[in-house]
């Protein structure tokens, strides 16, 4: 299980190559291939640009890819009210619905077939092409839409792609 750590936005992943304790952002995945059969939930091999600069692939399922960002936000948070680190376990969900809300959801894509932008997760994403690996500035992402499962390719920034609630 690859937990997802709300104060660095990212899932916790071990480098292959040197073992060290590694944050993959969703900016770092290079793809993301649905495994055949009928596995549920469904999992997935990403394929990321890991910090050592050589590219490694992971076992997702869905629950982590999609869920683990949602459930585990803020989870852990100073109460101001006891002075204590306190631990809701509603939380991020609480706050990723008033986000959802706002039309921020964890991934948003522009289908050409709908006129209003698509609610998505990350479990969507099937290709990411930075257009420079060692200086990322913008990234090609292919998808299919949840909406219409038809395939589809948007330019983003790597800041569209955090995985943090949005409340303005
Ligand atoms: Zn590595
Ligand atoms: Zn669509």
């Amino acid at each position: 299980m690859h937990s997802f750590d709300a104060i660095t936005g990212g899932w916790d992943a071990v480098c292959g190559a040197s073992g060290v304790h590694e944050t993959l952002r969703l900016s770092a995945f290079r793809t993301v291939r649905r495994l055949p059969g009928p596995t549920a939930p469904p999992a997935h091999v990403v394929r990321y640009r890991c910090g050592c600069g050589d590219d490694h692939e992971l076992l997702m399922s869905s629950v982590e890819l999609d869920w683990a960002p949602i459930r585990s936000t803020f989870g852990e948070h100073f109460d101001l009210m006891t002075g204590r680190m306190a631990e809701d376990p509603d939380q991020g969900v609480e706050l990723w619905w008033r986000s959802m809300r706002r039309g921020h959801w964890p991934v948003t894509l522009h289908c050409a077939h709908h006129r209003a932008p698509v609610p998505a997760w990350p479990s969507c994403l099937r290709a990411l092409e930075p257009d420079d690996e060692r200086a990322v500035s913008h990234l090609l992402v292919h998808y299919v839409c949840p909406l219409c499962d038809r395939q589809g390719t948007q330019v983003m920034r790597p800041q569209a792609l955090e995985l943090v609630p949005r409340l303005q």
